[in-house]
């Protein structure tokens, strides 16, 4: 989508710190960590909230929750723990509207949620 900010950067339109890519998938660093660790992870087609998931996703989902594995491991919080998180619509808090995957970790996080 054009004006889409995350499609940008995943056009290459924009610049962004990109940490993995495949064909479908994109992760690169929060512009504004909340955490040591902040990975943002989208899929390349523009998807612009969980709402919008079709049926014919789940591979997709399963793949970019593949990559929140991944990253928490290249990153080296797996084991001491890490939290993936997805906001949608206002109330959520979802301000790009361009599914992504917050993964968040490198210090105790603190909840609850919300
Ligand atoms: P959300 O509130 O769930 O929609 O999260 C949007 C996230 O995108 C926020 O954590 C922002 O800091 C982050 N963000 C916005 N613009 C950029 C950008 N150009 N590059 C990296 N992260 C961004």
């Amino acid at each position: 989508m054009s004006d889409c900010i995350f499609c940008k950067i995943a056009e290459k339109k924009m610049p962004a710190k990109i940490v993995y890519e495949d064909g479908q998938a994109l992760a690169f660093e929060d512009v504004n960590p909340q955490a040591p660790v902040h990975i943002l992870v989208i899929s390349k087609r523009h998807i612009p909230t969980i709402l919008d998931i079709g049926d014919g996703d789940a591979a997709l989902m399963g793949h970019l929750l593949g990559v929140c594995k991944k990253i928490a491991m290249d990153k080296g919080i797996a084991e001491s723990g890490f939290r993936v998180v997805s906001n949608c619509n206002p109330e959520g808090g979802q301000v790009v509207y361009h599914l992504h995957l917050h993964v968040l970790g490198g210090r105790k996080l603190h909840g609850p949620l919300g």
